[in-house]
């Protein structure tokens, strides 16, 4: 089979501040890794407090002019920015691909198509944004204004690099906050993109800078400069519990998506084909590396071996290859350190006792990616429920398969978790659906269906996977500060 082309010769990303393209202050930079490659194919910034102070001054002195700028003007703004990454889908699908390591098909149908009707989603609904007015019969009148919060920061993870970008970016800028934004600094690449079309659609300057650079320094930083009133964070429950330390003195409003370890609960009487087809794509999705994949999958007693031998061959039909391949369904995972923790939970599962039933291993390409990182779709039954691979994210594709008598056994094994994310469930008996979703620990419950996005509701995780919503009015509250003025009648 041919090599697919290479996309990108060695590229300097720079950061955006003030409405313009810059290198870092220091003049550092980190080596961008092209996953299905092992190679370097970019360089990344390395930002510090000097590019974060910059910006800083930048954003504050575009606030007032941000926020007072007409709501349909900046509807009209990002919705020019969300134009242009369609017009651009093809390019950035190939640098989403290239900088993550995930097949192009799937950059493009998901990835981009979502970073636009993101931006698109919040154009519109900051138009039909209202706030309440609560009346005290005769005695007085209570509204509501909501005002943006000022400078925010938006903080966003490698696996779904532009689309997670502005899914927090768009609401913030629609609501009239300034935004200080940073990226992976796995995954920089489409953030970069994405500044140049923020230039062209003509985003004042100021208004977004995103300063690319390490968590533990330039993120770090966003978090707990003083000047930056609130923060939107996804990433893992580790990250998650610095950031509330770290934050927790200057009482910063914060939004959390963090970690998963869904459930996926199949009953005997589902739609057994239907089934199985989505539950390999919900347990196997980006190479496992989606928060909201379904990682331990509980199947009735009675249904168990001929469900997982049907899940095992639908398995083993996706095709580990190069990304950039169109008839590629599975890529690379997205740095040498984080197929290593794979790999060392496919043996930790095995010294767990489990038995691997399909993967288990390390995939060796030939050609352009002998050197990528690829780990085959791994299966694994036999384990307990309280062990670690199944107690523990792992975020890659590592799923168990265990079994349960009845709907009540069905329910503990799903809640025995310290995450509580989203949870999917397969039976045709709606009664039995709606009892469970309402149990079930999570912010996401998904029925006879997984992914199935609406944009307007409300998303995010309880106990480890979060603190907040994101999604629709949620996300439009949180950027905002609601003050209540109340009137009493003369
Ligand atoms: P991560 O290591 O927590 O990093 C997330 C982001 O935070 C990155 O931009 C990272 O920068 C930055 N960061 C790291 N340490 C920081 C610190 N001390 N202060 C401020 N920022 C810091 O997570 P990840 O490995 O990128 O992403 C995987 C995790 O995200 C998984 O746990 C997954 O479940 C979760 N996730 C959750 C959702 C959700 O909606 N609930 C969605 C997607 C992913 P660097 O990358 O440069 O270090």
């Amino acid at each position: 089979m041919a090599d697919a082309p290479l996309v990108y010769n060695m590229k300097q990303i720079l950061n955006y501040i003030n409405g313009a393209l810059q290198p870092p202050e220091s003049g550092r930079f980190l080596d961008n890794v092209e996953p299905a490659t092992g190679q370097i194919y970019s360089l990344c910034p390395d930002s510090d407090h000097l590019d974060l102070e910059a910006a800083i001054k930048y954003a504050q002195a575009a606030q007032q002019s941000w926020t007072n700028t007409a709501t349909e003007k900046r509807a009209r703004i990002l919705s020019q920015i969300a134009d242009l990454i369609d017009q651009n889908a093809d390019r950035l699908a190939a640098a989403e691909t290239v900088d993550n390591g995930k097949p192009i098909t799937f950059s493009k149908a998901v990835d981009i198509y979502r970073a636009a009707a993101n931006i698109r989603f919040f154009a519109h609904a900051i138009t039909q944004f209202s706030s309440e007015s609560h009346s005290m019969e005769n005695t007085a009148i209570n509204y509501t204004l909501r005002d943006p919060i000022g400078l925010v920061g938006c903080i966003s993870p490698w696996n779904f690099p532009l689309y997670l970008f502005t899914w927090k970016i768009a609401p913030a800028l629609a609501a009239g906050n300034t935004v200080i934004a940073k990226p992976s600094e796995l995954t920089p690449m489409t953030a970069y993109l994405f500044s140049e079309l923020c230039i062209q659609a003509g985003l004042p300057a100021g208004v977004l800078n995103i300063i690319h650079g390490r968590g533990t320094t330039i993120g770090a930083a966003i978090t707990t400069h003083p000047a930056i009133k609130a923060i939107s964070f996804t990433g893992g429950s580790q990250t998650g519990t610095v950031i509330k330390k770290a934050t927790a003195e200057q009482h910063k409003k914060l939004s959390l998506e963090l970690g998963g370890k869904n459930p996926t609960l199949v009953f005997a009487d589902c739609d057994f084909n239907h089934t199985v087809q989505e539950v390999a794509r919900s347990a196997f999705a980006n190479q496992e590396q989606i928060c909201l994949c379904g990682s331990r999958i509980y199947i009735e007693q009675s249904i168990y071996d001929h469900f997982v031998n049907a899940l095992v061959d639908e398995v083993e039909k996706l095709n580990v290859n190069d990304p950039l391949l169109p008839e590629t369904h599975f890529g690379a995972l997205v740095s040498e350190a984080h197929m290593n923790k794979v790999l060392f939970y496919i043996k930790l599962a095995q010294e767990e006792g489990g038995q691997i039933l399909t993967g288990g291993h390390q995939v060796h390409l030939n050609g352009r990616c002998r050197n990528g990182f690829f780990v085959e779709p791994t299966l694994i039954s036999g384990l307990t429920n309280q062990c670690r691979t199944n107690q523990e994210e792992i975020f890659g594709p590592v799923a168990t398969v265990q079994s349960f008598k009845n709907e009540e056994e069905a329910l503990t094994l799903a809640n025995d978790s310290m995450f509580g994310l989203a949870c999917s469930i397969w039976s045709q008996d709606v009664n039995r659906c709606h009892r469970l979703a309402k149990q079930v620990e999570a912010g996401i419950v998904w029925v006879n269906c997984w992914l199935l996005r609406d944009l307007r509701t409300p998303f995010g995780g309880t106990k480890a996977s979060g603190l907040g919503r994101e999604g629709g009015q949620e996300a439009l509250r949180f950027f905002t500060e609601p003050k209540n003025i109340c009137i009493r009648y003369g």
